[in-house]
């Protein structure tokens, strides 16, 4: 693609953000985009809210990005600023597995746009009440310790002292006896460290978002040539192979214009009819 289709080209851009994000972040925008990113890291962002409930997040997760991007543009005079949220549940398919949301936005006053990646993947989030020593090592495996780090705390996890950022056997074992002579009853709540330079599989998944900000950057409207022309609708009712009944299955999806709300719908063609599988008829 030539520089002159990819609308961020040598331009500036703030990343408000702490915990290592922007070794990810600035140079995928960068490789992909063009767009040089300005680090701003003079505003501690755990004022916003932390994962470890000492302090409750400000907002929705797309609330607590928009206004940590906004705080790297006045920080840096920037018209332009990018900063990334995450959050933690359960999986949208099964509701089983741990799920860690990632989001990165992209602010641009020049354009007034506002264009978000996403991804959603699977969570290093493991957490325990133990008693013992025993109890420690036999969690560790499940935590993925120690390329995944932990946090401490007396009795439960409404605990207000912690220790976070545990990464070594000698550490944990200091940690542990900290915890243990401020529990009340002997318990210990143990948990992974969920900032993003404690947890690689965090960074794994602000790296996919950050990839699918990156290509919506670039993508523009055929309308009114603004960037961020991305897929915002699926349309279901692929037909099912055996009977022919319309199935939950895609067949096209919905591409949407944030500036000018030009709409277009693209097939998802090369796809075979819907496995039998599939449908409410065949397989009830
Ligand atoms: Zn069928
Ligand atoms: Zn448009």
């Amino acid at each position: 693609m030539s520089r002159y289709l990819k609308p961020y080209f040598g331009l500036q851009a703030s990343l408000l953000t702490q915990h290592g994000k922007e070794a990810i972040i600035s140079p995928e925008l960068l490789s992909t985009n063009g767009l040089e990113v300005i680090h701003v890291n003079n505003y501690d962002t755990d004022k916003l809210g932390t994962f470890t409930r000492d302090i409750p997040r400000y907002g929705s997760q797309l609330d607590a990005a928009r206004k940590k991007a906004r705080i790297g543009m006045a920080l840096s005079d920037t018209k332009i600023g990018i900063a990334s949220e995450g959050a933690f549940g359960n999986d949208p398919y099964t509701g089983l597995l741990p799920w860690n949301y990632e989001l990165v936005i992209l602010i641009d006053d020049t354009r007034n746009l506002e264009i978000t990646g996403f991804y959603g993947g699977e969570a290093q989030s493991a957490s325990k009440q133990v008693t013992s020593w025993d109890e420690v090592i036999a969690f560790l495996p499940e935590a993925q310790f120690p390329s995944h780090q932990l946090v401490i705390r007396p009795d439960d996890e409404y605990h207000p002292l912690c220790r976070k950022g545990i990464n070594t056997i000698d550490s944990l074992e200091l940690a542990y006896h900290w915890a243990k002579n401020l529990s009340k009853n002997g318990n210990i709540f143990l948990e992974n460290d969920l900032r993003a330079h404690t947890n690689p599989t965090r960074i794994a998944n602000i790296l996919k978002a950050t990839q699918d900000l990156a290509k919506k950057l670039n993508s523009l409207c055929p309308k009114c040539e603004s960037p961020g022309f991305s897929v915002t609708k699926t349309k279901k009712g692929l037909l099912c192979a055996n009977c022919g009944a319309s199935t939950n299955l895609p067949i096209s999806n919905i591409w949407s214009c944030l500036n000018c709300r030009h709409t277009k719908e693209i097939a998802i063609t090369n796809q075979a009819a819907a496995d039998p599988s599939r449908c409410n008829y065949c397989n009830p």
